[in-house]
């Protein structure tokens, strides 16, 4: 027998459709709050039961609908955000495509509460697994309520996907949290099992939102966004490095109210914390953005989670430069509490290996006769004054106003190196140190093929590099600033990038993927003997760096105590 074709009814097209807005409780959550939000709610109470699975109730003061709304309000595609195709263009609202009912309807036992202010009384609908009931008076405060009850109660296979409460509830939360931070101006209160979770008022700003979120040792590390470009506008917080999470739950972008997880947005975080995070930490951030809503398409996901930018290259280089200039101005240093903490609390409070101390003099340094090109210090300032001890031929410890700071001279020569390297990299005039007698890098005949042809785009970034024979390349120089360059080490690094790209590097990549490990290498190795004006030379160059916090890989070059830490270590207070 041939198959017939027969349409679907609407109560299946409906559950279908379900699948593409709500996935889980979390889904419902956003939808109802959302919704509450487009109506101009300033209090949202949001009451949730066993993960919400059993229950989602949101309850606004917003503006609430007529009877006629509802009769509407849980069919498919019914909306009082758009009406035309050209609304698209320029959606201000939270939704606009008339899903969110429906499809909720469709996979569970929905009720709405609703009246508008100039309503003598108010109405309810029901609508149970996509049967709606009729529009029946009921008595209610201004504004709106929606309960969601049993979520798909009627379609066993997805809610078998469903996760323990705890994790359901952990989707619900991060939601609302993401939606009171994104929402200055309007009160959330949420229970969970008629346990208060959390609770914000209408009046907190956006620092005082984290902190009754995330508490308040964050929410005081925080330090402003702010940029315009056009009507293109950036606020919002970033966390100094130290606060970075092996997730990415405390990072968030809000455009034009809506938090949103969109690629370009997360990469321009990236980008703005470049070379101050560890590989793999994910920084904390709470950014702001707001545009024009016709410079952006909304509708390219049905959750609308990620975004389409007209103008995709300028918002980025825009984000870039503003999230970095707040970062700089972070507090990096590395707060030396919290290694007294946990040298406590390991009971190992002791010095492990011999110190070699030795006072070093205050008196204005003599440099070297020829000084490597990173030490040349520019003009001696307070940065490098006062006296010195060198540790272990290792550590530099020196004192500050409130307290004192230990050094790693390594990881702080890295960083010296490093940006150094960057700035000549910028400028497109690497320093090349030309080599009397040439390096001679063994490679394989593919290698020499595959560097062969991106040996000149090398030149500029300071690689003198030259076929020698049939599987050698000779290193005829390398950028200067490189005090022990390992020509191997750097001719493989280079192939690789080739290998993994299928180009020559450009200057970014250089410097992220060659150089960087470069730097590491060839800068002063811990251990290493430096003189007396070495030392304030290096400190001086740090301090004039964008940040001398962290080595370019992020490790800690300097670790602060301060008075307060010292009374604490000393148990006087
Ligand atoms: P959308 O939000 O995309 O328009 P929904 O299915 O979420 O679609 O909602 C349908 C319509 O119901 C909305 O356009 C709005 O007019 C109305 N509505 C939903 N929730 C509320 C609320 N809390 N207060 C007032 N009106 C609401
Ligand atoms: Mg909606």
């Amino acid at each position: 027998m041939t198959p017939r074709i027969r349409e679907l009814p609407e109560r299946v097209r409906n559950q279908i459709a379900a699948g593409e807005v709500i996935e889980r409780p979390a889904s419902v959550v956003k939808e109802l709050v959302e919704n509450a939000l487009d109506a101009g709610a300033t209090e949202i109470r949001v009451d949730l039961e066993e993960g919400g699975v059993r229950l989602v109730r949101v309850a606004d003061d917003g503006a609430g609908m007529e009877s006629e709304d509802l009769r509407l309000v849980f069919r498919p595609h019914a909306t009082s955000k758009l009406a035309t195709l050209q609304d698209l263009d320029h959606i201000a609202s939270l939704g606009f495509r008339g899903e969110a009912l429906a499809s909720i309807g469709a996979v569970a036992r929905a009720r709405i509460l609703s009246r508008t202010a100039g309503a003598a009384t108010g109405f309810a609908v029901e609508d149970e697994g996509g049967r709606i009931g009729d529009v029946v008076e009921a008595g209610a405060a201004r504004g709106t309520t929606v309960e969601v009850r049993d979520l798909f109660y009627n379609t066993p296979a997805r809610r078998r996907f469903l996760k323990r409460t705890s994790t359901e509830l952990g989707h619900c939360l991060d939601v609302l949290q993401r939606l009171a931070l994104a929402h200055p101006g309007v009160g959330f209160a949420v229970t969970h099992d008629r346990a208060r979770v959390f609770a914000v008022e209408a009046a907190m700003e956006l620092r005082e939102r984290v902190r009754r979120l995330f508490g308040g040792e964050l929410a005081e590390a925080l330090v402003p966004v702010a940029g315009e470009d056009g009507d293109t506008r950036l606020g919002g917080l970033v966390a100094p490095p130290r606060f970075a999470r092996s997730d990415s739950s405390r990072q968030m972008w809000f455009l034009n109210g809506r938090p949103l997880r969109d690629r370009t947005l997360l990469r321009a975080l990236k980008e703005g914390y470049r070379g101050f995070l560890v590989e793999g930490r994910q920084p904390v951030a709470f950014l702001v953005l707001s545009l024009d809503p016709r410079q952006v398409d909304v509708n390219v996901h049905p959750t609308k989670s990620e975004v389409r930018f007209r103008e995709a290259n300028r918002v980025f280089g825009f984000l870039v430069a503003k999230i970095r200039a707040a970062v700089t101005a972070t507090d990096m240093a590395t707060p030396g509490e919290r290694l007294l903490a946990s040298a406590h609390r390991r009971g190992d409070w002791r010095p492990r290996a011999e110190l070699a101390v030795y006072e070093l003099p205050a008196a204005p340094a003599e440099l070297p006769a020829a000084p490597p090109p990173s030490l040349v210090p520019p003009a001696l300032g307070d940065a490098s004054g006062g006296p010195f001890l060198q540790i272990a031929r290792t550590y530099l410890v020196r004192a500050l106003a409130d307290g004192f700071e230990v050094v790693d001279q390594h990881a702080l020569h890295e960083r010296v190196t490093f940006e150094g390297l960057r700035a000549e990299l910028a400028r497109g005039a690497v320093e090349t140190q030309r080599m009397l007698v040439p390096a001679l890098v063994e490679v394989s005949r593919a290698e020499l093929e595959l560097l062969g042809a991106h040996l000149p785009a090398l030149a500029p970034a300071g690689f003198l590099l030259e076929p020698f024979g049939e599987a050698t390349i000779a290193v005829h120089g390398l950028p200067a600033r490189l005090r022990h360059p390992d020509p191997e080490g750097l001719v493989r690094e280079v192939i690789e990038a080739i290998v993994r790209t299928g180009r020559a590097p450009g200057a970014a990549e250089l410097l992220e993927e060659v150089l960087h490990r470069a730097a590491c290498r060839s800068s002063v190795m811990a251990g290493d003997e430096l003189s007396p004006s070495e030392i304030r030379a290096l400190l001086e160059r740090g301090a004039a760096l964008e940040s001398d916090q962290t080595c370019p890989h992020a490790r800690p070059t300097r670790v602060r105590f301060t008075l307060a830490d010292l009374e604490r270590a000393f148990h006087r207070r």
